[in-house]
């Protein structure tokens, strides 16, 4: 674990599972919290390196691993995040632990957010419920380092209590981000858009020469913003999404994130919309 993308190639092997304590427990949106976890080697934990975008498997022992994306600011030292949705065995397991309870963690794992490469870009950051968090690493990176021109955020939820980091707007926005939130259907308290997060595309792209977009949530809606953008005249090259795959191995050995010639666990999750516009078409791969 000595670099971004390096489990694979890190002197312990990407098989090798390190212990951790959650430390801490924050409650996000319903059936999904944030899990601060302390590698418990001082060396493993001095030594990890993660860049936004990129995931850990976190195991359980006797129940199983599953691959979840780290949520902290990459810069960050001590804890790494993950925010979970309690979907299933591993992550029903995990919501019922505690604060000090052991977990094991492997990783990090596949590509990440370009985020090094926006110099001067306007950064599109799209959103769809649980998506943000694989993107929350990019916005506190993009927020603290300000290489590029502007970023703005736009997440939907089905709901407003499905708005994710929620908390964290008003702290993103006195960093300069812009932050636009959108939801399907409102309740009594709610006052903003209700609709798609793509209906919010049109006004986040002002010159599309210049915008980057990193989207993460369902299929559907990361091809209708991945379209969309396009229409408006960004590049294919310039959408990069991250596409979620039933995974197991997390080292392009198993086969099950298989999506035509590339394996999501390597070659992704987060991929250039132009390197996968013909794979997303095809409901069978
Ligand atoms: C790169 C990557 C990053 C991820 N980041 C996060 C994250 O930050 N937070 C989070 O909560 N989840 C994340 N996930 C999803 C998470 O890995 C799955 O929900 C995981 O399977 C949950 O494990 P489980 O044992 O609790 O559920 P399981 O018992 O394995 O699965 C429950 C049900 O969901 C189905 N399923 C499992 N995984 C997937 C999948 N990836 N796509 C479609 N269906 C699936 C299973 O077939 C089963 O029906 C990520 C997945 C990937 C590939």
């Amino acid at each position: 674990m000595s670099g971004p993308s390096s489990a694979a190639a890190s002197r312990e092997g990407p098989w090798r599972a390190h212990a951790a304590r959650i430390r801490g427990i924050t409650p996000e949106t319903p059936g999904v919290q944030t899990y601060e976890l302390e590698v418990e080697d001082v060396l493993v934990r001095d030594r990890y390196r993660f860049a936004a975008g990129q995931f850990n498997m976190l195991y359980l022992p006797g129940i199983g691993e599953a691959a979840i994306s780290v949520s902290s600011d990459p810069a960050g030292r001590g804890t790494i995040a993950h925010t979970v949705r309690a979907v299933g065995n591993v992550t029903d397991a995990l919501a019922r632990l505690g604060r000090g309870d052991q977990v094991f963690l492997r990783g990090p794992f596949g590509t990440p957010w370009p985020v090094g490469e926006v110099t001067g870009r306007d950064v599109v950051i799209v959103a769809g419920g649980l998506g943000l968090a694989s993107q929350r690493a990019a916005i506190l990176c993009l927020a603290a380092g300000r290489a590029c021109r502007s970023v703005t955020v736009l997440h939907g939820a089905k709901t407003p209590d499905g708005l994710l980091y929620a908390r964290e707007y008003d702290t993103w926005r006195a960093a300069g981000v812009v932050v636009h939130t959108i939801v399907n259907e409102a309740d009594r308290f709610w006052g903003g858009p209700v609709g798609l997060v793509t209906d919010l595309l049109a006004h986040a792209i002002g010159d599309p020469s210049a915008a980057t977009i990193l989207c993460c949530g369902p299929d559907p809606m990361m091809v209708g913003v991945a379209e969309a953008a396009i229409g408006r005249g960004v590049a294919a090259s310039d959408v990069f999404l991250s596409l979620e795959r039933n995974m197991a191995c997390a080292v392009a050995h198993c086969g099950l994130c298989q999506f035509g010639p590339l394996f999501i666990c390597r070659d992704g999750p987060v991929l250039p919309y132009a390197r996968i516009a013909a794979l997303m078409r095809i409901p069978q791969v």
